[in-house]
């Protein structure tokens, strides 16, 4: 690759890592005519998915506002950076899985939900009400309330799991839409 301090036509690669929670490859360059270092990602190029917001606006999907989404969630909650980055890049893969050319923010907020419920759940409140803030309040207890009887059986299934090997996990894929 090309300098971008001399323009030399080369660069040498000094270190090579996994980035992005390995969605990506970080590598140290230098130049062997200047001297410079810079750095460089290298990542798979994928087909944008377009999210539809709820005003009918499009946008890409960008996991790096997931992650924003996430980090104001967590606030002053002990919850690793690398945890949060691993959430965001589940619901990119989710995303990209579905197959579909365009996904309702409603969706990844659904997604993101889904995840963010079992790290933290003070938390996943907070996105749940920052989520939900032009609806009433009613819908973020009632979603405490789905959490609260999800962890219960997931509670009795830790019980049970000793005598049913094969007990299926809790399933709690068909959320209501929001509106
Ligand atoms: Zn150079």
């Amino acid at each position: 690759m090309r300098c971008p301090y001399c323009g030399h036509h080369d660069s040498r690669v000094l270190d090579s890592r996994p980035a992005e929670g390995g969605a990506a490859v970080r590598r140290r360059r230098e130049c062997p005519r200047c001297e410079r270092r810079f750095t460089t990602f290298e990542r798979p190029d994928l087909a944008p998915v377009v999210v539809v917001k709820r005003d009918g606006r499009r946008e890409p999907f960008d996991r790096a506002k997931v992650l924003g989404g996430l980090l104001k969630a967590r606030g002053k909650r002990p919850i690793p950076t690398e945890v949060l980055e691993e959430v965001a890049a589940e619901v990119e893969r989710q995303v990209r899985n579905l197959g579909e050319p365009e996904v309702p923010s409603s969706r990844i907020g659904e997604l993101v939900m889904e995840r963010l419920r079992r790290v933290d759940e003070v938390a996943f409140v907070r996105f749940a009400s920052e989520y939900r803030r032009f609806q009433d309040v009613q819908s973020i207890v009632e979603e405490v309330e789905r959490l609260r009887a999800h962890k219960e059986r997931e509670e009795q299934l830790r019980r049970q799991v000793l005598l049913l090997p094969l007990a299926e996990g809790p399933t709690n894929g068909k959320n209501e839409p929001g509106r």
